[in-house]
């Protein structure tokens, strides 16, 4: 055995410990904690297939190095660490708030678009993605699929789903970590990642920046 592979068992054996415990407190959490969970899991499995196929796809420029593993830090934490560790102990109980039982219907109509785009964007992108603000082998600028309109739609459906998240968790600090974690990565990102693709692609990207938007399409368009 590797020790990547011990590693990845004991991480898979302390997720699925931390699950069992989350569902073992539904009445504690209410059934939004559920959902919260369900849409964790669906990010990592729409996710995972191209971060596997993507790794025999060589990077040739990397950005922002540094700054990028504390974003994607401060995002793990906020979005996930945080509400696995609330939902599946009471840590943060005190910042519970009063909900009525159908709020998580609203979080609900915040993920179903959400991860429509999400498994859109990672489709249309294809050996383009990453996680972090690189270029790879080949790269090639998608302005087809949910990139025709929009540019980062990626980070839409991220906005969306975690958006979902006060709705689903009635805790005030976990609702808002992910929304504030999400907002200092996107505020951050977008202008080193534009500046990459305008580096890259010149004249096209620009084209294309005018004739998109950036989260939501150019209503004029
Ligand atoms: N910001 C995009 C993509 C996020 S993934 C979105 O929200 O949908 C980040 C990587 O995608 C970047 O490192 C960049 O290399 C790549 N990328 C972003 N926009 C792209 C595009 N239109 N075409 C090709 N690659 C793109």
């Amino acid at each position: 055995m590797t020790p990547q592979l011990v590693m990845r068992s004991i991480m898979t054996i302390i997720m699925i410990g931390l699950a069992g415990l989350i569902l073992w407190r539904l009445q504690i959490n209410g059934w939004g904690s559920i959902v919260w969970l369900a849409s964790a899991v669906l990010m990592m499995v729409i996710r995972s297939p191209y971060a596997a196929r993507n790794t025999e796809n060589e990077i040739t420029e990397r950005f922002a190095v540094s700054k990028e593993r504390f974003l994607l830090l401060l995002v793990s934490v906020g979005g996930t660490l945080l509400p696995v560790l609330h939902l599946s102990t009471g840590l943060l109980l005190f910042a519970n708030y009063e909900a009525p039982n159908w709020l998580p219907v609203v979080g609900i109509l915040f993920l179903v678009p959400g991860f429509w785009l999400f498994w859109r964007s990672h489709a249309d992108l294809g050996r383009n993605w990453s996680v972090t603000t690189e270029l790879r082998e080949a790269h090639t600028l998608v302005s087809h699929g949910v990139y025709k309109h929009i540019r980062h739609p990626m980070y839409s459906a991220i906005w969306l789903i975690f958006l979902a998240y006060p709705f689903l968790i009635q805790n005030w600090i976990v609702g808002a970590a992910g929304i504030v974690s999400f907002a200092i990565l996107y505020a951050v990102r977008v202008p080193i990642e534009e500046a990459m693709m305008r580096h890259e692609f010149g004249i096209e990207y620009e084209e294309y920046s005018s004739r998109t938007g950036r989260l939501w399409p150019q209503l004029s368009k």
